[in-house]
């Protein structure tokens, strides 16, 4: 999966890479799909959710820019797969997940894989985590309509917030950093994902 989709289509960060290398996918896929966890695509997790295709992964970690000392952020941490890359690469990560049963479920794989600086927590992670902020980079790994407030306000400046943004027809991943308080945005092409649920 590695040298096939990743690296022959264009993954070249080296930290990312080592964290594919490291993180054992399929831990993260229910028993019936261990078979298919090396293969390039998202896979049912339960709940009507699913663990997200490896190649996005890729992009989504190459476009945080990590250098190893960060706190980050994942907004619908689903399997928990994404927060245990992030581990491999960075200093401390928090990933939130709205459904209970999902979130646990990751936080038992994170301690059985003998992750000590990545942490679960169940809520709305349209909200952020005020009490953790300011994070450094934040990935959110479902679709908004809009950059949630609360995300940005908790981005550190010079920090980068990756999050695929959806109109009517499709969806953009979109890169935002924060140089000196203002928001600089770029498009890194389409992709697909479960929306990002925003609770009132
Ligand atoms: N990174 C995960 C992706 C899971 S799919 C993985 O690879 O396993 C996206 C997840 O976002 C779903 O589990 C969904 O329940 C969750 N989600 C959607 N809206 C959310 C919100 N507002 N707060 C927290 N999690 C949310």
């Amino acid at each position: 999966m590695i040298e096939k989709d990743l690296i022959g289509r264009g993954i070249y960060n080296e930290r990312v890479l080592y964290a594919f290398s490291k993180v054992p996918r399929e831990e993260f896929v229910p028993p019936q799909y261990k078979h298919l966890a090396y293969e390039d695509y998202p896979l049912p997790i339960g709940e009507g959710q699913t663990i997200s295709q490896p190649y996005m992964v890729a992009i989504m970690l190459q476009e945080m820019h990590l250098k190893g000392d960060e706190k980050v952020l994942e907004v619908g941490a689903g399997s928990g797969y994404v927060v245990a890359l992030l581990a491999e690469i960075c200093r401390e990560v928090w990933g939130i997940e709205r459904i209970a049963s999902l979130a646990e479920q990751a936080r038992e794989r994170l301690q059985k894989l003998g992750y000590t600086n990545a942490h679960i927590i169940i809520g709305d992670g349209s909200k952020g985590l005020p009490e953790q902020a300011p994070f450094d980079a934040i990935l959110v790994s479902a679709a908004g309509r809009r950059v949630p407030p609360a995300l940005w306000e908790q981005l550190a400046e010079g920090g980068r917030l990756i999050i695929p943004l959806e109109n009517e027809y499709s969806q953009i991943l979109t890169v935002i950093e924060k140089k000196e308080g203002k928001m600089r945005k770029r498009e890194a092409g389409p992709c697909l994902f479960v929306p990002l649920i925003e609770e009132e």
